[in-house]
């Protein structure tokens, strides 16, 4: 196989929408594989005035990132991102890593995972069976749950506003949640 389908295989298999996988590397010894991926798109859309911009200033590393494991190993992520310089408006910005886990150095769906399993064990199996220290996993565990609840109650606010509205109007007699 040559380099490129190499990288295909372990793209295809890692599946970080978005993302490919350009390096890996094997720790026999610890059961460990540490593999680089890079967006595959260098385009990022500004924040501040929402143009299309493909200025890379420099290249930055996000390391030693938690994943879920690959057959017996446990997977390291690095992942390298550009910053990016706005040609529009000079502002400068690294573009949101979806799959990452804020404050954690894991993904989000290792993340979700953890919250499955410590909601049928506990903090100490789970940290025993991701291989992170207890202390580490129970502050990425409650971070997680947080935003969670925080995207619950975010998500729907439109709604939540309507049914605010609905319940005014009902006070005042009228009933605008009849068709
Ligand atoms: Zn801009």
């Amino acid at each position: 196989m040559n380099g490129e389908s190499v990288s295909q295989v372990w793209t295809d298999l890692v599946q970080l929408p978005g993302f490919a996988v350009v390096h890996v590397e094997q720790d026999i010894a610890h059961q460990r594989y540490f593999i680089t991926v890079v967006p595959e798109r260098s385009i990022g859309v500004c924040p501040q005035c929402h143009r299309a911009c493909d200025t890379i200033k420099q290249r930055r590393s996000r390391d030693r990132i938690l994943d879920l494991p690959i057959g017996s190993h446990a997977v390291e992520l690095t992942v390298r991102v550009g910053q990016f310089e706005c040609p529009h408006c000079d502002r400068c910005f690294t573009p949101p890593i979806e799959f990452l886990a804020e404050g954690a150095h894991g993904t989000e769906r290792l993340l979700g995972r953890v919250a499955e399993l410590i909601r049928h064990s506990d903090v100490s199996n789970a940290a025993r069976f991701f291989g992170v220290a207890e202390k580490t996993l129970e502050g990425w565990y409650y971070a997680f749950i947080e935003r969670q609840q925080q995207r619950a109650a975010e998500a729907p606010s439109g709604t939540i506003r309507r049914i605010g509205i609905d319940e005014l109007s009902l006070k005042n007699g009228t009933d605008s949640s009849s068709p």
